[in-house]
């Protein structure tokens, strides 16, 4: 049977071994009182343990190998950091261990005492094949109520690690949460393919900038194409040709530089995606919205989030075009449901988390996740994936946490830390 030292490490954790009469290898009576602390540092395994050998009450360190003699192989003879070791645990004992000062190292045996079934149902997460995912045969059995806490608990932690990302730019921009939450905004408008010049844009054009200039929206559409690097060249219509003497003008009062043009891309995109049309969504959004963020803390109903959205309507212009100087059929090009829904779930409910963990404000931490909960489900073959395991997904909070769930956990089979996993194994 192929044991690793995880799989001893999971069993000795969870205490999954048969505890009835145990001894060390000297025959001496053991109790197990705390199996201790999992160390995943440099170091003995397990730091803290409590137990008694014989009459003794030892608190210390335990170390688990596959073999005793693995304490040799691992060079732990001369490391100051094992000789307080209490207990070897291993699965065979194949050498006696003798540390420097002439002491028998104690040693639980475990051969014997861990179930067959739970091995193979370790082995089946661990090592079996798999097409989507390595639980995918078993997952069904577990209780919605235990997939849901533990989704709940994945959720956090993907909110947690974008909160880290909002918090590190909060701080390049010295605590301002409108300009940080401009620069995510514009950065979620480029809707992954353009995010990185969509970003680099809202960086080169400080929102208070944009704001000196609010009651001209010519002035803020010159301003963003201008930055984006969309007006260094001379063009047929006459909108655009307005834009770039604006921008020029503004370019030289303001000192700006704008971003490299050849940075977006079309290629691929719908004609309805392009960053020409993202861009002037994003400029009428500027028009509209003094002060967005404070306006989204003070909003509790989805669909008046939704509508600081809707409400928005690009330049004529942009009605018969896609790009500068290439007329098309007309079509309005304003932002459909299903970006704006994608908006609040990237940017808005992360912020209403990152708000609310930074300053500890529970009612901004729970309208976030309410947020996911009112939104309906992003498509993505994650979310098609688990549906055919026969999982189902509703809302942006089952799909989110699924995505979590999926990158930070399946793919790297972390299978003995995930709430699905222990459940699997009958861990609770
Ligand atoms: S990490 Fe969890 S959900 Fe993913 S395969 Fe393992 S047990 Fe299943």
């Amino acid at each position: 049977m192929l044991f690793t030292e995880d799989f001893l490490h999971y069993v000795w954790k969870f205490r999954l071994f048969d505890h009835n009469a145990l001894q060390t290898t000297d025959n001496e009576t053991l109790h197990i009182t705390s199996p201790g602390l999992h160390n995943t540092h440099s170091g003995p395994d397990f730091q803290n343990a409590r137990l008694s050998i014989g009459d003794t009450i030892w608190a210390g360190n335990v170390e688990i190998h596959l073999a005793s003699s693995d304490w040799h192989k691992h060079h732990h003879t001369n490391d100051g950091a094992y000789h307080n070791v209490v207990l070897h645990v291993v699965y065979e004992n194949d050498e006696q261990i003798t540390l420097p000062d002439g002491r028998r190292l104690p040693t639980l045996i475990l051969k014997g005492r861990i179930a067959a079934d739970l091995y193979s149902r370790y082995h089946q997460l661990a090592y079996g094949n798999q097409r989507i995912i390595p639980c995918e045969g078993t997952i069904k059995t577990v209780s919605s109520l235990s997939l849901h806490n533990w989704l709940t608990r994945v959720l956090v932690e993907r909110l947690e690690k974008k909160s880290d990302s909002v918090i590190a730019t909060l701080q390049n921009n010295r605590g301002d949460w409108e300009e940080t939450f401009y620069q995510h905004l514009a950065a979620n408008f480029g809707f992954k393919v353009n995010a990185l010049p969509f970003e680099l844009m809202a960086k080169s054009l400080p929102q208070n900038l944009l704001a000196k200039n609010k009651n001209n929206p010519m002035q803020i559409e010159a301003l963003i194409f201008g930055q984006a690097g969309f007006l260094e060249e001379d063009f047929k219509d006459d909108y655009p040709n307005k834009l770039r003497s604006e921008y020029q003008y503004l370019r030289k009062k303001y000192g700006l530089s704008p971003i490299e043009k050849h940075l977006w891309k079309f290629m691929r995109l719908r004609p309805q995606n392009f960053p020409t049309i993202r861009l002037a969504q994003f400029a009428a959004l500027i028009v509209q919205s003094n002060h967005l963020f404070s306006k989204i803390l003070e909003i509790k109903e989805i669909e008046q989030l939704r509508e600081l959205f809707t409400s928005i309507s690009v330049n004529v212009y942009w009605e018969s075009h896609y790009r500068f100087d290439a007329e098309s059929k007309p079509a309005t090009k304003n932002l459909g449901q299903g970006s704006i829904d994608l908006l609040l779930m990237n940017t808005v409910a992360v912020f209403l988390f990152s708000y609310g963990n930074h300053h500890q404000l529970q009612r901004y931490i729970d309208r976030g996740m309410q947020l996911l909960e009112d939104l309906p489900v992003e498509s993505n073959h994650v979310v098609t994936d688990f549906e055919a395991l026969g999982i189902k997904v509703k809302t942006a909070f089952e799909s989110q946490a699924l995505l979590e769930l999926k990158n930070s956990y399946c793919n790297h089979k972390k299978c003995l830390t995930c709430g699905v996993g222990n459940q699997i194994l009958n861990i609770t």
